[in-house]
């Protein structure tokens, strides 16, 4: 299958930025409320390419989508990053990923994009918002306004709420440097960036997560961020995954989502689907199914 990295919705192109993929994290240990009989009607699609038969774990990508419009140049979600120091969790601890010459090859340079977005401000999806120069953090996007939505940044700044899932300091090397520049602009979560691209709120996996869509020329696709990790939560909607933070919310969005796009031509890019990565959502008699871009329909 080509490994395609980028598409055209209308007049807007979007391209992937790849920072690593790999098998991560077991059914199990992602998510906490799977059985078995979740696992055995979905074991069969999944397995090799999603479901990693030696390591019994789900592949996963961490990549950045990068919007380009008529008018603007959009960067979405940063990644882990490099350098960063996260001693709980060592998938994302000290790395030095070739990301800036993956989007270096995608025909981008960080002083090109006019807006950084993160969809909600979890370790994985802020972390090249700034690299390390001189032992300190700086914005790697210098040109960029970094939009956050108000309601995210504002649960994130408090360093209790923070305290009750990590002590690992992405707040403080890839959060805090963009808001002391005066790079960051705090937006509603159905801020619009220009006539191509809105932001929606898809909330339940943090409490400020947005979705980001694309509209033109009557063409669609919709950025979903972490509203589903793997495809597997497309067939099983019901399935929250650990880092969910309110799981009712999380579950009706994620239910919403699936039904609202079952058989429309909306294009899907999730902020953690391998290669190929992007697909449409498809009604089957047993459920829904994620037919990734180039699988037979
Ligand atoms: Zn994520």
């Amino acid at each position: 299958m080509a490994n395609r990295m980028s598409w055209h919705v209308g007049s807007v192109k979007i391209s992937r930025v790849l920072e690593f993929e790999m098998p991560v994290l077991t059914p199990d240990v992602l998510y906490p409320d799977i059985t078995p009989a979740h696992l055995e009607r979905n074991r069969g699609w999944l397995t090799p390419s999603l479901l990693d038969p030696a390591s019994n774990r789900l592949m996963m990508a961490i990549h950045s989508f990068i919007i380009e419009t008529p008018t603007s140049l959009i960067l979405v979600d940063t990644c882990s990053g490099n350098d960063k120091s996260r001693p709980h969790k060592q998938r994302y601890h000290q790395k030095s990923w070739p990301y800036l010459e993956n989007l270096s090859a995608a025909g981008y340079q960080p002083e090109d994009i006019q807006y950084v977005l993160c969809t909600h401000l979890h370790a994985d999806h802020v972390g090249w918002n700034t690299r390390l120069v001189g032992g300190r953090w700086i914005p790697v996007f210098p040109n960029a306004r970094y939009l956050f939505a108000a309601k995210e940044l504002e649960y994130w700044q408090d360093e209790g709420q923070r305290g009750n899932y990590t002590d690992d300091p992405y707040f403080e090397d890839s959060i805090a440097p963009i808001l002391e520049s005066g790079l960051a602009d705090l937006v509603a979560m159905n801020h619009v960036i220009d006539e191509f691209v809105a932001l929606e709120p898809s909330v339940g996996h943090t409490p400020g997560h947005v979705s980001v869509w694309i509209r033109s020329d009557g063409e669609e696709a919709v950025l979903s961020g972490d509203i589903m990790h793997t495809a597997l939560q497309c067939a099983e909607p019901e399935l929250n995954s650990c880092f969910c933070i309110d799981a009712e919310m999380s579950r009706r969005t994620r239910q919403q989502f699936v039904e609202r796009h079952a058989d429309s031509n909306t294009l899907i890019l999730p902020a953690h689907f391998p290669t190929p990565t992007v697909g449409h959502i498809r009604r089957r008699s047993s459920g829904y199914r994620f037919i990734f871009d180039g699988q037979s329909d």
